[in-house]
Formats: C-alpha cells, sequence, structure tokens
C-alpha cells in the first residue's frame, strides 16, 4: 500500500470502518512510514476532540435522532410490508459502489493543482470544523424538512431546497446560517452513523450541472455539486464513497411527499 492509499483510508480507519485486512495494510503502513503516522496522530487527535465536542454539546440531538429513527423502523415494520420509495436509494448506493471501484475517477481524494478549489475546500472544511467545534451546528434542529426549509425565510434571499434522507440513513438533523466566501449561505446538517455531514448551499443560476470528484482536507472530504441553479458543498470526515453516495441524493433528490 502506497503512502496515497493509507492517507485516503485514514479517517475510516480511526473510525474503525475499513474491512480487516485493509486495516492491517495500513496499520503496517504507519509503522513504518513517518509521515502517514503523523498523519494519522493529527487525525486521531482531531477527531477525539470533535467526537468529545460533539457528543457533549449535541447529546440531546443525537439521541432524539436515534430515538426518531427507531420510531420510523418501527412504523415502518408494522406499516406497508414494502416501501418502494427505499428502493432507489439502495440502487444509487450499489451504484456508487460500482462507479467508485470501476471508474475510480469519482474518488479522487488528492488535492486538487488549481489554487481555487483547493482555496474553496479549505474554507468548506474550516466552516465544517467551525460548526462542530462552537458548537453551533444548528440554528434550527429539526429532523422535518418543511420545518427545516421555512425557517430560512427572511433569513436567506434564496429559498434552499431542503430533502430529509432519513430513507436512505442519512437523516437530516436541522440547519443554520453561514457564511462562505462572505456570502451568506444556508447550512443543511445530516447525519450518517455517528457522521456529521454540512451541506453548504447557495444559488449559482446558470451553472453547469456537475458533482465533483471528492478532495481531502485535514481529513475530511469536500464534494461539490451543481445542480437545479444551486451550488451545494458537502463536506464530512465521512468515507469519500458513502459521501458521493449522499452528494447524489443531493442532485437528484427523491419527489417529496
Ligand atoms: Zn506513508
Amino acid at each position: 500500500m502506497v503512502c496515497r492509499d493509507v492517507m485516503d483510508r485514514l479517517s475510516p480507519f480511526v473510525d474503525d470502518e475499513l474491512d480487516p485486512v485493509t486495516s492491517r495494510d495500513v496499520a503496517r503502513h504507519v509503522e513504518t512510514c513517518s509521515s502517514c503516522a503523523a498523519e494519522l496522530a493529527m487525525q486521531r487527535e482531531l477527531q477525539e476532540s470533535l467526537k468529545r465536542d460533539v457528543e457533549y454539546h449535541r447529546a440531546p440531538d443525537l439521541l432524539r435522532e436515534r430515538v426518531m429513527r427507531d420510531l420510523r423502523a418501527a412504523t415502518r415494520r408494522e406499516a406497508v410490508p414494502a416501501r418502494p420509495a427505499a428502493q432507489p436509494w439502495r440502487w444509487l448506493s450499489a451504484a456508487a459502489a460500482v462507479i467508485a471501484v470501476a471508474g475510480g475517477a469519482w474518488i479522487v481524494t488528492t488535492l486538487p493543482r488549481d489554487g481555487g478549489n483547493e482555496a474553496a475546500a479549505r474554507e468548506a472544511v474550516s466552516s465544517h470544523v467551525r460548526s462542530l467545534q462552537a458548537s453551533h451546528l444548528t440554528d434550527v434542529a429539526s429532523t422535518d424538512q418543511h420545518t427545516v426549509k421555512p425557517w430560512f425565510n427572511g433569513k436567506l434571499d434564496f429559498s434552499p431546497p431542503v430533502t430529509d434522507f432519513a430513507s436512505a440513513d442519512y437523516p437530516l438533523v436541522g440547519g443554520r446560517l453561514d457564511y462562505v466566501q462572505g456570502h451568506p449561505v444556508a447550512a443543511l446538517v445530516y447525519m450518517h452513523r455517528k457522521h456529521v455531514i454540512n451541506v453548504f448551499v447557495w444559488p449559482a443560476s446558470g451553472a453547469r450541472e456537475e458533482l465533483a470528484p471528492a478532495v481531502t482536507q485535514r481529513g475530511y472530504h469536500v464534494i461539490r455539486v451543481a445542480h437545479a441553479g444551486m451550488a451545494y458543498w458537502v463536506v464530512s470526515d465521512l468515507n469519500p464513497q458513502e459521501l458521493a453516495a449522499f452528494a447524489r441524493m443531493l442532485a437528484a433528490p427523491a419527489p417529496t411527499p
């Protein structure tokens, strides 16, 4: 395993999300490679401190989310026998995995060469980290897209699309106002397992439809999406494959019931 492969896997390695063989390969590599070992130590430290912060400050939110999810699962079991709505996401995730393996180009986790994208990714990561550290993850804490979307009324001069992806295990947990490149933007907060995902949204009229490959900054992954006249920056410490699957849902949201 070369350094680049190891760097790409440090985040899931720290979270114990790798398969045993890959995990062992990463562990072996860092025993003999000081630069990867240093990066690993930094990520461990950062994730530990973020986890402490997030768990301490957001415990009520996370707990409520867990309860909501259990409730939803229970309701699902009791209600209709099959849920066709859940199928496209499963298909999407599978498709994403295939693309990730076959295409490779989707999941590029090196820094972009041009400074513009790198600066943009750095800013997105800074906003993400700030939202976790300042215990200011959400201004409006709700799993209901019909609560979160109107909350932005009057606070922004545009109306961000807000979709809950709980059925695909990416539940919406809330939203807040944030600033990107000096402009107020909508920040939508999602969870996937214990990972926080920030989605920064603002209008980009006339922008070409785009789903940029993930770039990595300080152990966080950033994916840019342009869809239906809106720009999205998706930031998380979640592994790039699952984050790309999530970004793809943003680019093609399900019709809201
Ligand atoms: Zn190395």
